[in-house]
């Protein structure tokens, strides 16, 4: 163990650091008498501190030692100087010759020309750079490994007392790229639709609320040691299978729990921040913080994986000292904020309080959306800055239909959007009337209507939508939800869910779509060059067959005495069809011959998602009993544009003429095959989208449960042959300028004149 009594001076100095900003009177003295204390402390002829300003560039806020005219004054560009390069890399720079180095610039304003030794660490707080803290002396110097260590204790005290607010005045942080007080509204990317108002609760694990500096550091780290023995056992007992299994984490993560809470660098560097005089607390904090400032920058999904272990590990010692923030204080109509969330940390809140999400990072894929959307959890995520901007309490607008979180909105901003609120709700009770009607257009065509669901949270909702099956049961969420493989009896169980929730209705089970987007954290995996085209779903469940096999039999089991439907996924050829066909057979001569009660009736169908089934459709409709357009892929392939990347979301077009042929090839060929087709990607829960698709003759619709209600009302208000009509002669014309977009305006155009409830 690092030697506790080393570092009095420094010690000191976190002693007198806490007395200063203690103490009453203006931030800018705080601020100087705080860089005067370093420099005297670690005898430094300089010592400066730059605030980063919104613009990412580095305001001189304190020195002791350059001109104090430059205090406010000197502004160095993003990326400028040495400083630049701590902001750059979020790791401190020591360097005993400053000007011999390729990244020193010269200010003059500063008349730094004869400083020559230089230390400069990150201020960085939850892992992001507010500012940058440097000593300089004139002569050459090394600092030592003990005053790098110092100054980093003072930069995270620093860190914390910036952001906590209280240092600043208001006006004072508009100028820090930290939490400003006025309203703000940013855009971001809808993830999940809906509208909240609400009060902000930031989901920030490394909110300290216990003292940073220790009053007695032979006691912290005396606490800091029991932690870490509990934290060792309490792994131990996870690796030995004790406690609590359900839900826990999968062997893969524990074993990388054990081996960093066994890890002798992780050990050291939290020693050493507890024996400079930080609180046990704060040096579990310090230690977390600069690895995530190093690895949030990594690329590889690997690393940050193990980041998140890393984080995980650090949260639980933090719980064994009783510091991690109580989820108790969750205000009535809580939006929560985080930088990124896990599906199973979002299922820890109370439903009942949560309003909305809003998250720095996040995608429409991530896992926690998927959750939030089965949970009708209005989403909005991509949002650059965003934890800087919100503190706990602040009032925020998430506008779930538009992408846009509002901070602090002025009176009259958040009355209109109460009134939108109140529309949307009324809308909404409009639909739930609409609930046992039969979906039916004004000429008679009959339209089935199901809903897309994947989790045990959209069960309930084929009772509240009122929706007459389930058309899509996305199998591979309760993959990407667990932390471990599904063993055969955790599907079955689900499956078995599933039918009982349904009842008489009927169920079609995807088989397992993975890969591409949806990789398994806990499943070894290569990266490849162009995922959305390269080894997924059926490929890999072809390839490697196990998987499939034990899901197959997991269904047979489930639906003992029911009707079983099984679909399989992105089928490019009939061979895949016939190969995955053929498992399926195996199978059910498997569980047969072995006993198990059997389902009533088999039938198999398959997914339509690449343009090569489309042109084989014939050949695959004398064996797949049905057909499901999943047009999220098909659309992805058809326009060469992935679904992923916002780039290129205006080139995914429904309303192209071709693509409009493309569909109305798929449902003519399969109404004169009499097979039944739906449409289950995303346009079919879009009115206008969903229009088209029933003028050009599809007459089953899957759709995530919030859309059944507005398509059914706009089924209710449509003419089906009349569309039909219309829409033939559109795709056959050739206006002047883009064709989607006169197709877009004939059926605006048309439903304006007919009523028709887009
Ligand atoms: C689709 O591709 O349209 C589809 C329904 O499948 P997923 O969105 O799960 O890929
Ligand atoms: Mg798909």
């Amino acid at each position: 163990m690092p030697n506790k009594t080393r570092q009095p001076e420094h010690r000191n100095l976190l002693r007198q650091i806490r007395e200063i900003m203690a103490a009453a009177g203006a931030a800018q003295n705080r601020l100087d008498a705080l860089v005067n204390a370093i420099a005297t402390n670690m005898h430094a002829d300089v010592c400066s501190l730059y605030l980063r300003r919104p613009d990412a560039s580095m305001e001189l806020w304190a020195t002791h030692g350059l001109d104090p005219g430059a205090v406010h004054v000197t502004l160095l560009s993003d990326g400028e100087g040495l400083v630049g390069e701590i902001v750059r890399t979020a790791q401190p720079l020591n360097i005993s010759e400053a000007p011999n180095h390729p990244a020193f610039s010269f200010h003059p304003e500063t008349r730094e020309d004869p400083f020559h030794g230089f230390l400069g660490v990150p201020v960085l707080r939850g892992g992001r750079l507010l500012g940058v803290l440097t000593v300089q002396s004139r002569a050459a110097r090394d600092y030592s490994d003990d005053d790098v260590e110092a100054l980093q204790n003072v930069s995270m005290v620093l860190a914390e007392i910036v952001s906590s607010g209280d240092l600043l005045s208001a006006n004072e942080l508009a100028n820090v790229a930290l939490r400003p007080m006025r309203a703000e509204a940013l855009s971001g990317r809808r993830i999940s639709d809906g509208l909240a108002v609400g009060t902000a609760f930031v989901h920030d694990p490394g909110r300290l609320k216990t003292p940073l500096i220790a009053e007695d550091p032979e006691v912290e780290m005396q606490r800091l040691e029991t932690a870490i023995w509990d934290l060792r056992r309490s792994v131990d007992a996870l690796y030995l299978g004790k406690g609590n299994r359900l839900g826990g984490p999968s062997r893969d993560v524990i074993e990388a729990y054990r081996m960093f809470a066994n890890d002798q660098g992780w050990l050291d560097r939290l020693h050493e921040a507890a024996g400079s005089g930080l609180s046990a607390e704060a040096s579990v904090e310090r230690v977390r913080g600069e690895h995530r400032a190093r690895l949030l920058s990594a690329k590889d999904p690997y690393l940050r994986e193990r980041l998140h272990d890393l984080e995980d590990l650090a949260n639980r010692l933090l719980r064994h000292l009783g510091a991690v923030e109580g989820l108790e204080a969750l205000p009535e109509d809580t939006i929560l904020i985080a930088r990124n969330i896990g599906p199973a940390e979002l299922l820890e809140f109370d439903r009942s309080k949560l309003k909305a999400l809003v998250l720095e990072e996040g995608s429409p894929t991530s896992h926690a959306a998927i959750v939030a959307r089965a949970l009708r959890l209005p989403v909005v995520g991509h949002l650059t800055g965003l934890m800087d901007r919100i503190s706990n309490g602040d009032t925020i607008l998430v506008d779930g239909e538009q992408g846009v979180v509002s901070i602090r909105p002025d009176a009259a901003t958040e009355e209109v959007f109460r009134e939108r609120v109140t529309e949307r709700r009324q809308r909404r009770a409009a639909y739930a009337r609409l609930r046992d009607k039969p979906a039916r257009t004004m000429d008679g065509q009959r339209i089935t209507l199901s809903i897309n669901a994947g989790l045990r949270v959209d069960l309930p909702q084929l009772d509240e939508s009122g929706a007459e099956g389930v058309g899509l049961f996305r199998t591979e969420f309760q993959f990407l939800l667990s932390d471990h493989l599904p063993r055969q009896a955790e599907q079955t169980q689900l499956y078995h869910a599933v039918f009982e929730a349904a009842g008489d209705r009927p169920v079609v089970f995807r088989t397992l779509d993975l890969g591409g987007d949806k990789v398994l954290p806990y499943v070894a995996h290569e990266r490849e060059p162009n995922p959305a085209l390269g080894w997924r779903a059926m490929r890999m469940a072809l390839d490697r067959p196990g998987l499939l096999r034990y899901q197959l039999r997991a269904l047979i089991e489930a639906s003992g005495g029911r009707a079983l439907n099984i679909m399989f996924p992105l089928v490019t050829t009939l061979g895949e069809f016939r190969a995955a066909r053929h498992l399926l057979d195996v199978e059910m001569e498997r569980m047969a011959h072995f006993g198990h009660e059997m389902p009533v009736k088999l039938r198999v169908g398959s997914m339509i998602e690449t343009p090569a089934i489309v042109w084989q459709l014939e050949d695959l409709l004398q064996e797949a009993e049905f057909v499901s357009v999943g047009a999220n892929d098909l659309l992805q392939y058809f326009f060469a544009a992935d679904r992923e990347n916002a780039r290129v979301a205006e080139r995914y077009d429904m309303f192209n003429p071709g693509c409009l042929r493309m569909l109305g090839h798929i449902a003519a060929v399969c109404k004169a095959a009499d097979r039944p087709a739906s449409v289950c990607g995303e346009v079919a829960g879009q009115c206008a989208e969903a229009a088209l698709l029933i003028a050009l003759g599809f007459t089953e619709l899957s759709v995530a449960p919030a859309a059944v209600g507005p398509i059914k009302r706009m089924i209710l208000s449509l003419d089906q042959k009349s569309l039909g009509t219309e829409l033939a002669q559109w795709i056959g014309e050739s206006p002047m300028g883009d064709s989607q977009t006169h197709v877009r305006e004939k059926l605006l155009a048309y439903a304006k004149k007919t009523n028709l409830s887009l």
